[in-house]
């Protein structure tokens, strides 16, 4: 493994500084995914800047208005369990339950797990197959090589991967705000403009710059937030990655559709707002299978499945349909 130094965070200001001024030096939280990108040397950083020690960010709180403020160094394991998570948010609470194991749970933090790299075959090989994410330049082998796993929505030539994260599908849902602390002061970043499309800069996944540390993730109040749910496709029961996910959030008027928020995962390089189908479910009926359908089918005219992807165009309608299904039924 390439060599490289430790040292402890305990200020907020000297950390962001550090990492605007040293290339080489990356943050660590939980270390779940960073040490894993290290060890298949996807990535080699010089310098580990552990934050766990960093104050203030590690809270879960319930706002007064029926939001939500989860820090960044909150764990999975303690949002998860967190009783007004699964109360005001259930789809939050979802999300992070099937995502990883029990253990990795209680080591990941919550703003390691917005910032995870996608799972591409070719990205996390040791063996330094060509891959533009993971060295900007020499190709994309998955494009026309083994690419089950990958996008149907929004890729490039570039890069054809999805992004990872579960619990990003319900926040890109509730349309959460990434709350981050950079050189120039604090900003708030809409959690659907965090990740980015790969055009033709696919090694970088998310907004952010050198000197940006990610503090908290806000949810606000939402009506359709209790009749929420995440539904996850996946190739085994135990620990694995979304083949397909859906996170929907709804409010029902009489047993008709007042509104309602659909997010995709495992079908983009980011979570994937079905915002055509939201607008096209306004006002249906949840009982009435054949609009739901044709609704949630106005959001996939576009999509554009690779070689061996083609089966999930229509899987995802599915995992779509039976989410808003569930999310109803709650409401
Ligand atoms: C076997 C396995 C299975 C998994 N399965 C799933 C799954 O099914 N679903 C899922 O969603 N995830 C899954 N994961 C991913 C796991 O959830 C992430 O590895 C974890 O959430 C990362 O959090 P961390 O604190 O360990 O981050 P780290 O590994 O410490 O950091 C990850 C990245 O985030 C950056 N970072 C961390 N905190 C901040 C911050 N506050 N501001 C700016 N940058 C920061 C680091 O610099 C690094 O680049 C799995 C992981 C493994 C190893
Ligand atoms: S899909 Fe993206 S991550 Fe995978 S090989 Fe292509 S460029 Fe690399």
């Amino acid at each position: 493994m390439h060599p490289f130094t430790l040292s402890r965070a305990t200020n907020a200001v000297e950390a962001i500084k550090a990492h605007a001024e040293e290339p080489q030096l990356t943050f660590i939280a939980g270390g779940t995914d960073l040490i894993g990108l290290m060890k298949d040397r996807a990535i080699f950083p010089g310098h580990l800047l552990d934050i766990n020690g960093l104050p203030e960010m590690s809270s879960i709180e319930a706002l007064p208005d029926g939001g939500l403020r989860v820090g960044a160094l909150a764990r999975m394991s303690d949002v998860a369990a967190d009783i007004e998570v699964r109360r005001r948010f259930p789809v939050i609470a979802e999300s992070l339950l099937f995502a990883a194991s029990g253990q990795l749970r209680n080591m990941a933090s919550m703003g390691g797990n917005i910032m995870q790299r996608t799972r591409c075959a070719y990205f996390r090989d040791e063996d330094d197959l060509p891959c533009n994410k993971r060295r900007p330049g020499p190709g994309c082998s998955a494009l026309h090589g083994i690419n089950r796993n990958h996008a149907i929505f929004g890729w490039s030539d570039d890069c054809v991967a999805t992004h990872p994260s579960d619990v990003a599908v319900a926040f890109a849902a509730l349309d959460a705000n990434v709350l981050v602390h950079g050189r120039s002061g604090e900003r708030s970043i809409p959690f659907t403009e965090f990740h980015r499309l790969p055009g033709s800069t696919p090694e970088r996944d998310n907004v952010l710059d050198r000197g940006d540390l990610i503090v908290a993730i806000e949810v606000p109040a939402r009506v359709e937030g209790r009749a929420s749910y995440y539904l996850k496709l996946r190739e085994r029961e135990s620990y694995e990655f979304a083949l397909v996910s859906a996170a929907a959030a709804v409010a029902i008027d009489d047993g008709r559709i007042k509104s309602v928020r659909l997010a995709m995962g495992g079908v983009a390089h980011k979570p994937w707002r079905l915002r055509t189908a939201e607008a096209a479910l306004h006002g249906a009926l949840l009982q009435d299978l054949d609009t739901l359908k044709a609704a949630i089918a106005t959001s996939f005219t576009d999509a554009r499945p690779l070689a061996h992807n083609g089966f999930k165009v229509e899987l995802a309608q599915r995992v779509a349909l039976r989410a808003l299904q569930v999310a109803g039924e709650r409401a």
